[in-house]
C-alpha cells in the first residue's frame, strides 16, 4: 500500500499520444486521397485521350465515305453530263426542268437536305427543294478556292442564326466534257444535314456517363464556334460561341495547338478534365471532356468512408486512452480510500491499545509530571485519572526507588530509552513491582517521556516457584538410586548423577569427557538410531532397551535403560536423558530360568504320554504335542488357552462323556488328590489318565494331567484271553472227539470182531449166519463212514478239497437220495417227504453232485436221528439264481445258544439223543465247509421240542449258464 501516492497530473503523455495518433491518421487519409485522386485523374486522362482519338478517326472515315460517294456523281457520270448540258444551255427550259427533276431525285436518294447547281462564281442556278439564296452567302467566297482545287470537297460548316440551319455542303465540280481542258463550268452542291449522321457520330460517348461529351469546334474571327449541339447548349437559336483567348477553356487550348489531356474550365464555367485533338485536313478540333465532379465522385464516396473510419479510429483511440486514464484515477482513489481506512483502523487500534492495554502507559514531561495515563494506570494505582494527571511521578515511587529512578532517567536522556525494574506504590499504600520500558519522545519540539510499565508480580512469584522446583529436581537427580545421565544431541555426557558414577566406577569429571555410547557393549546402534529418530520426531515419548554396560574395572553389568528427550522452547531437541537400572542380578536369574525351562520343555516333548497343565483358574498353562495328537485337538482350540473349551471339544470322543466331565470337575475341586482312571473311547481306544496337583511353595496352583494310550495293551490282553479260551475249548472238544471216536469205532469193531467169531460157531443156523453177516456189513459201513468223515475234515483243513463240477439232474438225484432213506421210515416210524421246486426238465444243473449229495445226506441223517416221531421233509426251491435247499424235521430241536457253535468241529449238543446215537460232531462242519466251497451259505431255524430246519444255498448254474 502506498499511502503517499499523489493525485496524477493532467495526462499530457496520453493527450500527446492521442494528438499524434489523430494527426498521423489524418495525414495518412489525406495521402491516400491524393494518391487515389492522382490515379483516377491519370486513368480518366488516358480514357479521354483514347476516346478523342477514336472520334477523330471516325470523323475522317465519315468524311472520306461522303467524298467517295460524291465522286460517283462527278466528272464523267451521266448525271454530271446532264448538269454540264444545263450549265451550257441555261435558257433551255426543258433541260432546266429535267435537271431540276434529276436534282430532286438526287436530293431524295442521298439523304440530302437539298441539291443545288452553282455557277463558278457562286450563284445558285437551281436548287431542289428551293433554297433561300441568302443562306448561301459564303459560296462566292468559297468559289475561287474550289475552282483552284478542282476536286470534290466537303465545305466548312457554316452556321446561320439558327443552329437548325447549319450548312455542310459536298461540292462536286461539273466539267465541260467536250472541252479540251475539261474546264469547270459549275458545281453540283449536296447540302448535308450534319445532325442526322455526323453530329451523332461526334456526340455519342462509348461508355455511360452523366457529364462526358465531345464537341467539334473551329475558330472564326477570334471566336470559337461549337459546331455541334452540346449537352448543355441544346435547341438554341445560335451556335455556341466563346472567345478564342478564354483562359483555362479546353477549346481555346485546342486552338492554341495544345493536345495533352488537361484540367480546365468548360463553356459552362465548370471544372472539367478534357482531351483535344485537331481533325486532320480541316479547321475542326475535337474536344472531349468530362466533369471534374463525375471523375472524382467515386473518390468522394470513398473519402466519406475514410473520413468516417478515421474519425471512428480517433474517437476509439480517445476512448481507450480515456478509459486508461479513468482506470488510473479509479485506482488512485481506491488506494487513497484504502489508505484512509487503514489509517483510521490504525488510529482506532492505537486508541484501543491505549485504553485497554494490559500495561500501564504514562506520558511525563521533563519534570516527571504526568501528562497522560491510560485506564490500566487508573486501575492499577487506584487514583482517579484527574488525580494522576498533573501528579509528579516521584509520588508513585516506593520508598528507596527514587535514586534508581533518577539514574535511569539519566540513561534515558543519554541513550534515548531504557528498560529497568522498579517498585511503585498504590494509593492504598501497597507496593507493586514493575518492569518499565521508557523512551524519550519529541512532540512539537518539546521532550516527553513515554513509559510502558508491566506488573511483574506474577512473574516474580513464578520465578521463585521455579527456583524451588529446580531445587527439588536437583535433589531427586542427585539422590536417585537410578543412574541418570544427561547427554547432548551427539551423546556426549553433559551431566551424571552419583548413582551412575557408583554403577560405572568413574568420577563425574571423568565421565564428562566421555560419550554415553562408549559404555555400551551390545551393538544395537541401528535399532537405537531408529528409536532415537522416533523420539526426536515426537512419535514416541520414551524408548526402553536393555543393554550391557562396561564399567571402569572392566566388569559388565546389565542396565535397563529408558531414554527420553528435553525439547527447547521451539521444539528442537536439546538433551537426551537416560535412566539406567542395574538389572544384572535379574538377568542372571532369567538365564538360569531359561535353562531349566528348556530342560522341562524338552522332557515334556520327548515323553510318550500326552501332558496338560491347567491353572487353578482353568487356564491352560502348558501342554505337549503328544497331548494334541492323542486327543486330535486342532491348534486353534489350544490357542484359546481355556481348559473348558478343550474338555468340550474332546468329551464326545468318549463312550461316557458326562461321566468324564463330572470326573474332571471333581478332580479340579479336590486340589490335593492324585487320581488315576481309564477312559474308553467310542473308536475303541483306551487311555489311562493320571492327574496330580501342581504345587508352588507347597500350595496347589493347578493340576497336571497325563494320558497314556493303552489300547494296544488292552487288545493284546483280550487276544491272549481269547486264545487261551479257544485252546481250552479245542482241547475239550478233542478229548470229546477222541472219546467219541474211540466209542464210535470200538462199537462197530466190537460187533465185527464178535459176530465174525460167532460165524465160526458150528451150530448156528443159516438165518443166524445171514443176520450176523448183515451186522458185520453195517458195522463196516459205519466204520467206513466215520473214517470218511475224518478224512474229509482233514482235507478241508489242509485246503486240499477240489471241486468236481458236472451236470446233474437235481430231481432224479434227490429222489434216489429219498429212496436210500426210505427204509428208515419203518424203523423210526417216520414219514420222509421230498419237495422239488423245479420240473424235471428244468432241474438239470451244473455242480459238484457228490458234495451236494453228501451235505444233504448229512442233514437228512441228522434230521432222522433227532426225530422220534413226526416227519422229515427235504427239497429245494429256486430263488434269485440260487437254489435254496431245506431239510426240516419235527425232532428235538436245538437251543438258541448253540446255533452258532453246532457248525464247529467236534461240537455236539450235550443231550440224551446225542449220547444215545453217538456221532463225531463233524457232519455239520463238513457240510458248512462244502456249502461255502460251492459258493453258498448254511443256516438254521430251530426251537427245542418243535423241530429244526436247516437251509443252505448253492449258485444255480444251469446247463446253459455254465456253458457261457
Ligand atoms: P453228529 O455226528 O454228532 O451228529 P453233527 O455235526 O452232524 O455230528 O451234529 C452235531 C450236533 O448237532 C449233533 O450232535 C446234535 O446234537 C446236533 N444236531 C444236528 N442235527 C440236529 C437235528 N436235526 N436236530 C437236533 N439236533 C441236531
Amino acid at each position: 500500500m502506498n499511502s503517499h501516492r499523489q493525485k496524477p497530473f493532467i495526462p499530457w503523455l496520453l493527450i500527446a499520444l492521442f494528438m499524434a495518433i489523430s494527426v498521423c491518421s489524418i495525414i495518412l487519409g489525406y495521402l491516400y486521397y491524393m494518391n487515389q485522386k492522382k490515379e483516377l485523374l491519370s486513368d480518366m486522362q488516358t480514357e479521354l485521350s483514347a476516346i478523342t482519338d477514336l472520334k477523330v478517326s471516325q470523323i475522317i472515315q465519315w468524311k472520306n465515305e461522303r467524298i467517295a460517294n460524291a465522286l460517283m456523281l462527278g466528272d464523267f457520270s451521266p448525271f454530271a453530263e446532264g448538269v454540264a448540258d444545263y450549265l451550257k444551255n441555261r435558257e433551255d427550259n426543258n433541260l432546266r426542268a429535267a435537271t431540276a427533276n434529276n436534282l430532286k431525285m438526287l436530293a431524295r436518294r442521298n439523304d440530302c437536305r437539298a441539291a443545288l447547281i452553282i455557277d463558278t462564281v457562286g450563284n445558285i442556278l437551281l436548287s431542289e427543294p428551293n433554297q433561300d439564296r441568302k443562306e448561301y452567302f459564303y459560296m462566292k467566297e468559297l468559289m475561287p478556292g474550289l475552282m483552284s482545287m478542282g476536286r470534290t470537297v466537303l465545305t466548312e460548316i457554316y452556321g446561320t442564326d439558327k443552329t437548325s440551319k447549319v450548312h455542310l455542303n459536298l461540292m462536286i465540280p461539273v466539267r465541260d466534257t467536250k472541252d479540251k481542258d475539261k474546264t469547270i463550268i459549275g458545281f453540283l452542291a449536296l447540302k448535308i444535314d450534319p445532325r442526322l449522321t455526323f453530329f451523332p457520330l461526334v456526340q455519342t460517348w462509348p461508355v455511360p456517363s452523366r457529364t462526358a461529351e465531345s464537341m467539334l469546334i473551329r475558330e472564326d474571327n477570334d471566336q470559337i464556334i461549337y459546331l455541334n449541339e452540346t449537352r448543355y447548349w441544346k435547341n438554341q437559336q445560335e451556335l455556341l460561341r466563346r472567345p478564342a483567348g478564354a483562359e483555362k477553356l479546353p477549346s481555346a487550348m485546342a486552338l492554341q495547338g495544345i493536345e495533352a489531356t488537361t484540367e480546365g474550365i468548360d463553356y459552362r464555367g465548370n471544372n472539367v478534365v478534357a482531351a483535344m485533338k485537331k481533325v486532320p485536313d480541316s479547321n475542326w478540333y475535337l474536344v472531349s471532356k468530362i466533369d471534374h465532379k463525375e471523375v472524382f465522385s467515386v473518390l468522394d464516396r470513398q473519402m466519406t468512408m475514410i473520413i468516417i473510419i478515421i474519425t471512428l479510429f480517433i474517437l476509439a483511440t480517445g476512448l481507450i486512452l480515456g478509459i486508461i486514464e479513468w482506470n488510473e484515477n479509479v485506482r488512485f482513489y481506491r488506494e487513497k480510500y484504502e489508505a484512509e481506512l487503514d489509517r483510521l483502523a490504525l488510529r482506532k487500534h492505537f486508541d484501543y491499545i491505549l485504553k485497554y492495554a494490559n500495561d500501564i502507559i504514562f506520558l511525563t514531561d521533563n519534570d516527571s509530571v504526568i501528562i497522560e495515563v491510560n485506564d490500566t494506570a487508573v486501575e492499577m494505582y487506584k487514583y482517579s485519572r484527574e488525580e494522576l494527571i498533573g501528579m509528579s511521578l516521584t509520588t508513585l515511587l516506593a520508598p528507596g526507588s527514587l535514586n534508581k529512578m533518577s539514574e535511569e532517567k539519566k540513561i534515558i536522556d543519554s541513550r534515548g530509552q531504557a528498560t529497568f525494574e522498579i517498585f511503585h506504590r498504590r494509593k492504598d499504600g501497597t507496593f507493586v513491582p514493575l518492569e518499565v520500558s521508557s523512551r524519550k519522545v519529541e512532540i512539537e519540539g518539546i521532550s516527553y517521556y513515554q513509559s510502558i510499565c508491566r506488573d511483574i508480580t506474577e512473574r516474580m512469584l513464578a520465578e521463585a516457584t521455579l527456583r524451588q522446583s529446580e531445587e527439588r529436581l536437583r535433589k531427586i537427580f542427585e539422590e536417585s538410586p537410578l543412574s541418570i545421565v544427561i547427554t547432548g544431541k551427539d551423546m556426549e555426557i553433559f551431566k551424571v548423577n552419583p548413582a551412575f558414577c557408583r554403577m560405572t566406577g568413574y568420577l563425574e569429571r571423568e565421565l564428562k569427557e566421555m560419550s554415553f555410547s562408549s559404555f555400551i557393549l551390545d551393538d544395537h546402534s541401528a535399532e537405537d538410531k531408529e528409536s532415537l529418530k522416533q523420539l526426536i520426531d515426537g512419535e514416541i515419548l520414551v524408548f526402553h532397551t536393555e543393554k550391557r554396560y562396561l564399567c571402569k574395572d572392566k566388569s559388565v553389568i546389565w542396565g535397563s535403560t529408558t531414554m527420553s528427550v528435553i525439547h527447547d522452547n521451539i521444539d528442537d531437541v536439546n538433551y537426551f536423558i537416560a535412566m539406567i537400572e542395574d538389572i544384572t542380578m535379574r538377568k542372571q536369574a532369567e538365564a538360569e530360568l531359561d535353562n531349566s525351562f528348556s530342560l522341562i520343555k524338552a522332557t515334556f516333548e520327548s515323553t510318550a504320554d500326552g501332558i496338560l497343565v491347567v491353572s487353578k483358574e482353568g487356564r491352560i498353562v502348558q501342554y505337549n504335542h503328544k497331548f494334541m495328537e492323542m486327543w486330535k485337538i486342532p491348534p486353534e482350540v489350544m490357542e484359546s488357552e481355556e481348559d473348558e473349551k478343550v474338555v468340550e471339544f474332546v468329551m464326545n470322543q468318549l463312550v461316557a462323556p458326562e461321566e468324564f466331565v463330572s470326573l474332571v470337575k471333581q478332580h479340579y475341586s479336590s486340589h490335593e488328590e492324585v487320581t488315576s482312571e481309564l477312559l474308553l473311547f467310542r473308536d475303541g481306544r483306551v487311555f489311562e489318565r493320571y492327574s496330580q496337583p501342581q504345587k508352588i511353595a507347597g500350595k496347589s496352583v493347578g493340576r497336571v494331567w497325563s494320558f497314556r494310550d493303552i489300547t494296544e495293551m488292552k487288545k493284546t490282553e483280550a487276544d491272549l484271553i481269547a486264545a487261551k479260551e479257544k485252546a481250552e475249548e479245542s482241547d475239550r472238544l478233542k478229548t470229546a472227539f477222541l472219546h467219541n471216536v474211540s466209542h464210535e469205532i470200538r462199537t462197530p469193531m466190537n460187533a465185527i470182531i464178535g459176530f465174525s467169531a460167532l460165524l465160526n460157531e458150528p451150530n448156528i443156523t443159516d438165518d443166524e449166519r445171514r443176520q450176523f453177516i448183515d451186522i458185520i456189513f453195517n458195522s463196516g459201513s459205519q466204520l467206513l463212514s466215520i473214517i470218511n468223515d475224518i478224512v474229509d475234515i482233514a482235507n478241508i483243513e489242509s485246503g486240499q478239497v477240489k471241486l468236481n463240477m458236472g451236470e446233474m439232474n437235481l430231481n432224479t438225484t434227490l429222489r434216489k437220495l429219498g429212496e436210500q432213506f426210505r427204509y428208515k421210515e419203518q424203523d423210526a416210524g417216520l414219514s420222509i417227504k421230498l419237495i422239488t421246486g423245479l420240473s424235471d426238465e428244468e432241474s438239470i444243473i451244473v455242480t459238484d453232485s457228490t458234495k451236494l449229495v453228501q451235505v444233504l445226506s448229512n442233514l437228512i441223517s441228522n434230521a432222522i436221528k433227532f426225530t422220534k416221531e413226526g416227519h422229515v421233509e427235504f427239497g429245494y426251491q429256486y430263488k434269485n439264481e440260487f437254489i435254496e435247499f431245506f431239510v426240516k424235521d419235527t425232532g428235538i430241536g436245538i437251543p438258541q445258544e448253540y446255533h452258532d457253535r453246532i457248525f464247529d468241529r467236534f461240537f455236539q449238543v450235550d443231550n440224551v439223543v446225542s449220547r444215545k446215537f453217538g456221532g463225531t460232531g463233524l457232519g455239520l462242519s463238513i457240510s458248512k465247509a462244502y456249502v461255502e466251497i460251492l459258493g453258498g451259505k448254511i443256516w438254521l431255524h430251530s426251537r427245542p421240542g418243535e423241530g429244526t430246519v436247516f437251509y443252505f444255498t448253492i449258485p444255480c448254474k444251469t446247463k446253459t449258464s455254465a456253458a457261457v
